[in-house]
Parts: C-alpha cells; structure tokens; sequence
C-alpha cells in the first residue's frame, strides 16, 4: 500500500461569528489515490479542501503532510502551495494574467525558475491540459471547459504532487464535464494524487478509489464507493441519493441475481451480471478485438484510410488521441469510459479501435485482462502503429 501523503488529526474550523463548519475531522489520502468528498451544499467541503494547501488554517487539531505537520509561515506556506495544488469552483478567480502563457507562467515564475525553465514548465503543463497553440491567447476569451484546463495548467506547471479540484465540473455541460473527468484520470495515471469536491453521487460513485461522505462539518462514512454509499441510512444521513447503479443491483439481487462482492460501478460490470443471469455467460462467442493505437508514436495521416477500410468504432482516451482524432477527422464513437465501452462491443462480437498517448497504452491490456479474470472472457488486445501497421499481439 503506499505511503500517506496527506492526514488530518481532529481538525476543527469555525469561522468568526459563526458555528464550527468542520466538527472534528480525522482521515488521510495515500499517494496515487483518488478521493471524492461528497456532501450537501453547506457541508464543510470547501473549508476542508481549504485546509489542505494552508489557505485556512484549523481552529484545532492539525494537517499533516508527508508526515510533516503543515506549518504557516510565509516561507513553509510557499512549500506547501508547490506540493498541493488547489483548483478553484470558477477558474475566473484563478486566473489573473491577461494571457494563458503568461498566466500559467505566473506560479513557476514566483518560485524563482530562470526563463528557460518557466517556458519549459508552462510547454510541459499545457501540453498536459491540451492547450498547446493557446499561449497569447487572452484566458477570458476561451470556454469555460478550456478556462478551467488554464487554471489546471497553472497549477501543474509548479509540479504539485496532490491536486485538488473544488467542484470541477461545476458550470460544464456533460460532455464537457466527461472531458475534465478523464483528464483528471490522466493526472492520476500520470502520478497525481486527486482529490475532488462535490455533491454528484452519480458522478463520484464510478471515478474514486474511495469516497468520504461529509454532512454538518462531520465525516459520515469513508470508504470504497460500493461501500460508503452502500448504506441508505449513512446516504440520507448525508443528505445524499443512492447512485443509480447501486441501487439497481439492490433490486436485481432481490429478483434472484448474483451481485458480486465488488458491486456493479459501470454500465459494462451491470451488463455482466444481467448476462451472466439470462445466458449463464457474458458474451460472444468469438468476441471482438479492441486494436489501441500510440498516436504519439508516427505519422497518423493514413489513419483515418485504415479505419474507413473496416467495420470498426474508434474512442479517444486522453487529450492529445482526442486532438488527433480530430485533426485527423476519425469520428469517435467513444470518448468517456473507453475501455469499458470497448469491452461491452467486443462482447457483442464487434471490434474497436483505441486511440490513445503514452503512459495510457497499458491501461487497456490492464483493464481488459481483470476482465477476463472476473468473468473468465479474454478479449483480444492488438498493437498498432499509426502508420496503419500492426505491431505486436497483446
Ligand atoms: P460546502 O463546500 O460543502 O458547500 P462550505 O465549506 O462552503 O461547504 O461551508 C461549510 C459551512 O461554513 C456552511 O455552514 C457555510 O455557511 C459556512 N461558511 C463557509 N464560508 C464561510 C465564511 N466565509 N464565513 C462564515 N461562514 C462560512
């Protein structure tokens, strides 16, 4: 298990002339996780999250990070800014320079970094958001899905090894919201700790490694989603709803279904279940292959001819294979929960094609050997270089 990046120990915060909003809060986050704080308006998320990177400071008890109690003097508050990175609600209270070069410059710039390492640091992290071509382009001007991809640039430019995002999808329509989900996904993969704020059920039931249910400035329940929403008394204590595939598994396990020990987090474990109950197996015959493609690693010119030459679907998983797809005018059928979406097809005999970069390649062969292991299906896994040729056989 790794390391413990970030504890409180009874922490307690009370705002002047008002009632504590944190009543005595112990928990911690290990390095690589993905946590949801999930609480009603009014819970004490904000404060809590603000406690992190010392921009509020408990009324008692203390923060830890790296084992370190989180000191708030000037020079340990600067340190501890560059480690934890805090993302806004509004991106327009984060942005302040008039462009985006200069705005994601700004953090790397008041660390000291000499003109070279800044330009680097601001290349590398809009590179990251997938905002290159944007440096003189004025913040204000953009859409507020590019506007929050600006502040997360920003904050990435300084390296921080924790990230944490207050709200991140507020103001964002659904697709747009699916496309900052999987960019924090990429960030995790990448090495970043997450940890996010919000009142979505639906949205922090399939995305976190573990869920803290906050209601009343108090920790209702933590645990893995399955578990800590699993209870309709903790939910409604937290004012919150049962997330709807939850709560179907509920109702088929009443029907006779077998519900795995693990519940359903996606559409693909539901399918498997309800499958595995009609048929007694959960797929094809012969099922389809999925094909991933490194986009970073050729010419994609001619892959738009490849596709067109078969019955295949293609999904983009991650920024730059969402860039190329569209430079490349390959029209995504997928562009959220890829893999997943990609299994579902193979097991209706179909095949797909995976664009995607780097440290995101091996995540397809991952996902779908645990597959294979849940449900005893193997679904084919082939390499393919941009140019169109095949490479290897996963
Ligand atoms: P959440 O993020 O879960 O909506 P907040 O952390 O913003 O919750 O708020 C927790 C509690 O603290 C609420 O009762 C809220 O009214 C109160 N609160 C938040 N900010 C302030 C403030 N600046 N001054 C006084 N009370 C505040």
């Amino acid at each position: 298990m790794s390391r413990i990046v970030l504890e409180a120990r009874d922490v307690r915060y009370q705002y002047p002339r008002s009632r504590e909003a944190i009543t005595g809060i112990s928990f911690h986050v290990r390095r690589g996780e993905k946590i949801a704080l999930v609480g009603p308006n009014g819970a004490g998320k904000s404060t809590l999250l603000q406690m992190f990177n010392g921009m509020i400071r408990p009324t008692s008890g203390i923060l830890l990070f790296d084992n370190e109690p989180v000191r708030y003097d000037t020079r340990s508050l600067r340190q501890i800014r560059r480690r934890v990175g805090f993302l806004l609600q509004n991106p327009d209270r984060q942005i302040i320079a008039p462009t985006v070069y200069q705005d994601v410059a700004f953090g790397p710039t008041n660390l000291g970094y000499d003109e070279a390492a800044v330009k680097a640091a601001v290349e590398v992290a809009l590179r990251q958001v997938g905002l290159e071509g944007f440096e003189r382009r004025p913040p204000h001007h953009l859409s507020g899905g590019e506007k929050k991809r600006v502040a997360i640039a920003g904050v990435l430019a300084m390296d921080p090894d924790v990230l944490v995002f207050d709200e991140p999808t507020t103001g964002l329509d659904p697709s747009g919201s699916e496309d900052l989900m999987e960019l924090l996904d990429e960030l995790n993969h990448a090495g970043k700790t997450i940890i996010i704020s919000t009142h979505d059920v639906e949205l922090a039931y399939p995305w976190a490694d573990r869920v803290i249910l906050l209601a009343d400035g108090r920790i209702i329940r933590e645990d893995v989603p399955d578990v800590a929403f699993g209870n309709p008394t903790y939910v409604r204590m937290a004012h919150l709803s049962v997330p709807t595939l939850l709560e179907l598994s509920v109702e088929l396990e009443k029907r006779g279904f077998t519900i795995p020990k693990r519940k359903p987090r996606s559409v693909l474990d539901m399918v498997h279940i309800i499958e595995n109950h009609l048929h007694g197996s959960c797929g094809h015959p012969s099922p389809g292959t999925i094909t991933v493609c490194n986009v970073d690693e050729g010419d994609t010119g001619t892959l738009a001819s490849w596709v067109k030459a078969r019955t295949i679907v293609v999904g983009a998983m991650g920024t730059r294979a969402k860039q190329c797809a569209e430079r490349e005018a390959l029209p995504l059928e997928f562009t959220y929960g890829v893999i997943d979406k990609c299994i579902l097809r193979a097991l209706r005999g179909k095949d797909s094609l995976i664009l995607t970069t780097g440290s995101m390649v091996g995540r397809v062969a991952v996902r779908v050997e645990a597959y294979a292991k849940e449900s005893g299906t193997t679904i084919r896994v082939v390499s393919l270089d941009p140019d169109g040729q095949p490479s290897q056989n996963g």
